[in-house]
């Protein structure tokens, strides 16, 4: 195991810059999840990271090495692909067992190794399987087989679970989490995916555009967005984003309505501010301010109403049973303590609660 230290990371390819200056510190044995929107930079990052792409400017360290100019085989990473990689022609022990082939490591280890690796994954009774006999969650194993056999300082993930359909997604979530748990190795990950990011990782590094937006706990980065990007981002259905000003000790949309403010709110520099609330912390109520709803979507378990507050749309997620329907009007309360308040212009949080790094 080992930690890694991204120190203001640059990139370039040919005379575009698409990283600025990436700093990011992982701790041994921690769970990091790089995550944003496609063309942010995240493979690229990891990339570099491997060893698979050299890094223009700044520095990587594994553990207390700086590998800058260290090949990929000798970082001590394994690397878990998208697309598995795996040789179609070998059973599932010769593909868990590869590098150690490479190596010309002894049959006994051999064996003892994968052994151990396909008792961790559940993939005993496969062994003598080709790639082409598995279901995709087996080869999804078999490529994490493959990275645990090998015994890494880091595991590297390039979006593994992309290629599987939403159920197997959800399933391999928990295994990999689980995983992390009983090996305990250091590990980065990538993905666009932000339930993802939320459900497995012990802290996230929001990119977008070659840019850290935000680190922090999955619970950090819901409750505290830095800015708009992040607030926008993370958490699904998304936030909502009410524009308007401050006035007065309260906020009013430009259509003249009156919302609380958090506590600790600053006046945005802009003049112009961008209140977010969540949908799930939206409450029906005897009192408080009018929505009017478009759409009444029921899950079972809950209820998404789309409605307008004024003329701005507005999403609410209910979990008691309602009675409501499209065209009626109703009256909910908006609770300060889960009041958002961003610059409408640079999107930079207001409330100085922020956790930004
Ligand atoms: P992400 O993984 O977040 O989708 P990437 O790291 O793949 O993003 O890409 C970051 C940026 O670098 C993008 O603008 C992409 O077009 C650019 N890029 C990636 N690889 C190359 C390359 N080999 N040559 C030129 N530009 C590249």
């Amino acid at each position: 195991m080992a930690s890694v230290s991204i120190r203001d990371v640059t990139k370039t390819y040919g005379n575009v810059n698409v990283m600025h200056g990436v700093s990011v510190d992982i701790d041994d044995g921690e769970f990091v999840i790089l995550v944003g929107p496609s063309g942010c930079g995240k493979s690229t990052l990891l990339r570099m990271i491997a060893g698979l792409e050299e890094i223009t400017g700044g520095e990587i360290a594994i553990g207390d090495r700086v590998v800058n100019d260290l090949p990929a085989k000798e970082r001590d990473i394994a690397m878990v692909f998208q697309n598995y990689a795996l040789y179609p022609h070998m059973t599932v022990a010769d593909n868990m067992g590869f590098a150690l082939m490479l190596k010309n490591a002894p049959r006994q280890e051999k064996v003892s190794r994968v052994g151990r690796a396909a008792e961790i994954l559940g993939l005993e009774k496969l062994l003598d399987r080709f790639p082409r006999q598995l279901s995709g969650g087996q080869r999804q194993r078999v490529a994490m087989g493959r990275a645990i056999v090998r015994d890494p300082q880091v595991f590297l993930f390039d979006e593994p679970l992309s290629n599987l359909d939403a159920k197997l997604r959800v399933q391999m979530r928990s295994e990999i989490k689980g995983l992390h748990q009983r090996l305990g190795t250091t590990i980065v990950y990538v993905t666009h995916d932000q339930i993802e990011a939320m459900t497995m990782a012990d802290k996230i590094v929001v990119m977008k555009d070659g840019l850290v937006e935000q680190i922090g706990t999955p619970l950090e980065l819901y409750d505290h967005p830095a800015n708009l990007f992040v607030a926008g981002f993370i958490g699904s259905p998304a936030m909502n984003f009410i524009n308007g000003r401050i006035d007065g000790g309260a906020f009013v949309t430009s259509d003249g309505i009156r919302l609380p403010l958090p506590n600790g709110a600053k006046a945005p520099s802009s003049g112009e501010a961008t209140f977010g609330i969540r949908p799930e912390h939206i409450k029906i109520a005897a009192e408080g301010v009018k929505v009017s709803v478009d759409v009444v979507e029921p899950t079972g378990s809950e209820i998404m109403v789309v409605g307008r507050l004024g003329e701005q749309e507005i999403n609410c997620l209910f979990r008691e049973r309602l009675l409501i329907r499209p065209g009626d009007t109703i009256t909910v309360s908006i609770d300060p303590a889960h009041v958002h308040l961003f610059d409408m212009v640079s999107g930079i949080r207001l409330d100085g609660r922020s956790v930004a790094h």
